[in-house]
């Protein structure tokens, strides 16, 4: 696969000495949909920034298909940033609002209708042309910012947090609408978020960050099933994974008052052992790791039992037609749905 966008073991050093981007490796294929997930001030920024031209690498390249471009003004970048919908100028049509950049830089009139008249086809808006924002529904409007970085041509589209001021019904459904525009448009993407919901959901790939490193780069059924790390295995999937401290031996793993299985990995000692709240089975006493409900909540769909597993926190996920036994006492599981992580790093075993 050719690569839209590398970014080669990108250093970022604030002029204040904070080191925010400590050698990162990120390669986006044509037409793949990248996101950069992680927590506040993680770096993914910064890295979007890089790329889009608006921070320079203190070492490292940034290459755009192919070519090195960290001497190029952002302007001169194969690149289009996609900003929120309410970046839209309310005064102007929808024409002008596509135009608009085009017009800028002194395109030639007939190839602004081209480019325009493309995108309002691609993205399905050409009857809207002559409105105004206002005059559109949320999801149109979410169309017309996309089709301003599409007259550009761009080679990678690059949104920075675009949904994170909107109510939860219509960030789903603007979620769902920059799926199938970039789908249909066939553009590169890196979309930045600290959302691990909209990572799982846009993504072809994720790129996990933590304090300026990758954690884990794949596919999100991939991260979502075999987390590189603790990091990774907490950040990704709500609730998140139950991760509590055992002992490995004999191909189970260890807890005062109980055990369970383990496919045999070679692993031996101590271990911090994960299980994800919907691979866990209430048990009865003695059955495997003893488990103290507390808190049950209703979610409609499904029943949270939230407890206690030793000193770890500790949930089960339980579909809400199953009905929790009076005598449940502790936890089971599918020896592979247990995963392993170092005690100290958190790195997988
Ligand atoms: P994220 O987007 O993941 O929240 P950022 O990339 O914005 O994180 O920031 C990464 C780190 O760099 C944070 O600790 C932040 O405080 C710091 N940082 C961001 N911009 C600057 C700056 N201009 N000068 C100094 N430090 C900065």
């Amino acid at each position: 696969m050719t690569s839209t966008l590398e970014i080669v073991r990108a250093v970022k050093r604030y002029p204040n000495g904070h080191l925010a981007v400590k050698g990162v490796d990120i390669a986006v294929g044509e037409g793949e949909f990248a996101v950069f997930v992680g927590p506040s001030g993680c770096g993914k920024s910064t890295l979007l920034r890089m790329v889009a031209g608006l921070e320079k690498a203190t070492e490292g390249e940034i290459r755009l298909s192919g070519r090195v471009v960290n001497d190029v003004e952002p302007a001169d970048r194969d690149i289009a940033m996609v900003f929120q919908n309410y970046a839209l100028y309310p005064h102007m049509s929808v024409y002008d609002n596509l135009a608009y950049g085009l017009r800028n830089r002194r395109t030639p009139r007939a190839e602004i209708d081209a480019r325009v008249r493309e995108a309002a086809a691609l993205l399905q808006i050409g009857e809207y042309l002559p409105r105004k924002p206002a005059q559109l529904s949320g999801g149109q409007r979410q169309r017309v910012a996309m089709g301003r970085a599409i007259v550009r041509h761009p080679a990678i589209f690059l949104f920075d947090e675009p949904l994170s001021n909107l109510d939860a019904k219509l960030r789903t459904q603007m979620r769902l609408e920059i799926r199938r525009l970039q789908r249909r448009i066939g553009v590169a993407a890196v979309y930045v978020t600290h959302d691990q919901v909209e990572a799982m959901t846009l993504a072809d790939r994720i790129v996990v960050l933590n304090e300026g490193r990758v954690e884990q780069i794949g596919a999100p059924k991939e991260v979502y099933d075999r987390p590189a790390s603790t990091f990774v295995a907490s950040f990704i999937g709500a609730p998140a994974m139950n991760l509590f401290p055992a002992t490995v031996e004999g191909g189970a793993a260890h807890v005062e008052g109980g055990a369970a299985p383990l496919t045999r990995n070679g692993v031996a000692g101590p271990a911090t052992v994960g299980l994800r709240p919907e691979k866990a089975r209430l048990g009865r006493a003695g059955e495997g790791l003893p488990f103290r409900i507390d808190t049950v909540e209703e979610l409609g769909a499904t029943r949270l039992a939230h407890g206690r597993l030793g000193a770890a926190d500790f949930v089960v996920s339980l579909d809400a037609a199953y009905e929790i036994p009076a005598d449940a006492a502790s936890v089971t599981a599918d020896p592979e749905d247990l995963h392993l992580f170092h005690p100290e790093t958190g790195a997988r075993l």
